[in-house]
């Protein structure tokens, strides 16, 4: 796996399940913050950070009173409009202590068949990066329709690598990269390296995205040929410890799997 030092425009995407208590819904504060140092950290060591987030619905599932994460639409999108601003009001509090600013990017799929408002998006991007803010982004819940728009953050996270022209995409979840089989197994053993994503790889890509979060590791996949279709190098990464990021660009070593990117990529 190469190292990642030289990379500059960096999104990193985080799942419900790396935010979130599974057993309550409610916001891991020790761990959210752990992650916010080390991307705040990372941003001092002069990266651009692109940060997409999932973790609105669950979030706003156990404020609003919810036992667990409703399944129907109207309570979906309710729950992710509570949980949304509590999201940005603890991140932008929290970047806050390190002197970052933050701002809210919420999406939809159009953004890639409507060119106005792609071109709008990337414009947003642009002047963000200027004023040396962290966009943070989450699919724009409540007024997405399932089935047309985004169900789970990972593709999400592979549109906006596209738009921003990002360096490298890293999504973290909770196995350390993609198994030749189920993770769960003694047997199974880590793919460190994909350069091309065939049938083969996707099968492999099995198991389901857990209590909290929507997609599993298919998802992933997807997102990852999605973005290394763009050119863009894709990591998938653990998300048991935030500072596996600095292994990532300090190292040669991290626990992962990393996805090439096509070399005649188009964004
Ligand atoms: N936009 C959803 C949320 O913030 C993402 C759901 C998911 O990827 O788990 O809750």
């Amino acid at each position: 796996m190469p190292c990642f030092a030289d990379r500059k425009r960096v999104v990193i995407k985080i799942g419900s399940s790396t935010l979130a208590y599974p057993e309550t819904g409610n916001l891991n504060i020790r761990k959210s913050r752990e992650l916010v140092e080390v991307l705040a950290d990372l941003k001092n060591s002069g990266k651009e950070i692109i940060f997409v987030t999932s973790g609105a619905q669950c979030v706003g599932a156990a404020k609003g009173g919810f036992l667990q994460k409703p399944k129907d639409t109207p309570s979906k999108q309710a729950c992710a409009a509570i949980g949304q601003s509590e999201l940005m009001k603890f991140y932008s509090e929290s970047f806050e202590q390190y002197n970052h600013k933050v701002a809210q990017l919420l999406l939809t799929r159009d953004v890639i068949s409507n060119e106005t408002r792609r071109n709008n998006v990337i414009n947003t991007f642009n002047k963000l990066f200027e004023l040396n803010v962290i966009p943070i982004i989450n699919a724009n819940d409540v007024v997405s329709i399932k089935q047309l728009d985004f169900d789970e953050n990972d593709t999400l996270s592979a549109i906006v690598a596209a738009l921003c022209k990002a360096d490298l995409l890293v999504i973290l979840t909770d196995v350390d990269g993609l198994y030749d089989d189920d993770p769960s197994l003694p047997t199974s053993k880590l793919i460190p390296e994909v350069d091309r994503i065939t049938p083969e790889i996707i099968s492999m890509a099995q198991g389901s995205g857990g209590i909290l979060g929507s997609g599993g590791m298919l998802t992933k996949i997807e997102a990852a040929q999605i973005a290394t279709e763009a050119g863009i190098d894709t990591v998938i990464v653990g998300n048991k410890d935030p500072r596996i990021l600095y292994q990532l660009f300090e190292t040669e070593n991290a626990k992962c799997t990393f996805f090439k990117g096509q070399e005649h990529g188009i964004y």
